[in-house]
């Protein structure tokens, strides 16, 4: 059996990574990893599915735990990886996806190096605005301190091995796919197809 990709996909927030995920979900199997977070749950979401949702002392709990696989504090708020159950989909071949910003990436990079890291960008600043204020849910004190964070994550996207601008969430689809596909195709993963293909000569 072949291990399962594992796949960071960071971006600034209103980058579009959930929707890109979402339709990612339907033409190819992955497996998302669900973070924790201390920021309060928006109407559209749901407990244990979008995010665990705990409060300050728990989270700080599962620090002092060793819980998390990594942590930020962002926008206020704490969001982490749980350690749960990604070691066990990467050796049952699935692919695995973890959504964090872009410090996470970094650190999730340190413990698996074969990780691929994704950066996903909106076409413009304007276009992330405009779909950070859509989205109805969150207050124009947060909505600024998003785009200012949003700043400092664009410059951060040349540590990553790929870019994917959604544009057109079509696209944007196609590219992550595409990208995924390649990878498991990469020798070094599938290095045993070579010595099966010799025994069935
Ligand atoms: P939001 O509040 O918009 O859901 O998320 C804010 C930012 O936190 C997004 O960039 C999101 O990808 C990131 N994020 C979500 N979960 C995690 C996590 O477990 N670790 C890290 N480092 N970032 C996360």
């Amino acid at each position: 059996m072949n291990k399962g990709l594992l796949l960071i996909l960071s971006g600034p927030s209103g980058s579009g990574k959930d929707t890109v995920l979402d339709s990612l979900a339907r033409i190819t199997p992955i497996k998302r990893s669900v973070s924790m977070t201390t920021r309060e749950k928006r109407d559209n979401e749901a407990n244990n599915i979008d995010y665990i949702f705990v409060d300050r002392t728990y989270f700080e709990k599962c620090i002092k735990n060793e819980d998390v696989l990594e942590y930020v504090e962002y926008s206020g708020n704490y969001y982490g990886t749980p350690k749960g159950p990604i070691d066990k989909w990467l050796s049952e071949g699935m692919n695995v996806i973890l959504k964090i910003e872009v410090h996470g990436a970094e650190s999730i990079k340190k413990i698996y190096p074969d990780a691929i890291s994704v950066f996903i960008t909106p076409p413009s600043f304007k276009v992330l605005e405009k779909r950070l204020r859509n989205r109805n849910s969150d207050s124009e004190e947060d909505i600024l301190k998003r785009l200012k964070t949003a700043e400092y994550e664009m410059t951060q996207a040349t540590k990553f091995d790929y870019l994917v601008i959604n544009d057109q969430l079509e696209d944007a689809v196609n590219n992550l796919n595409t990208i995924i596909n390649a990878e498991r195709l990469k020798t070094f993963r599938i290095i045993n197809k070579i010595s099966e293909v010799e025994e069935n000569a």
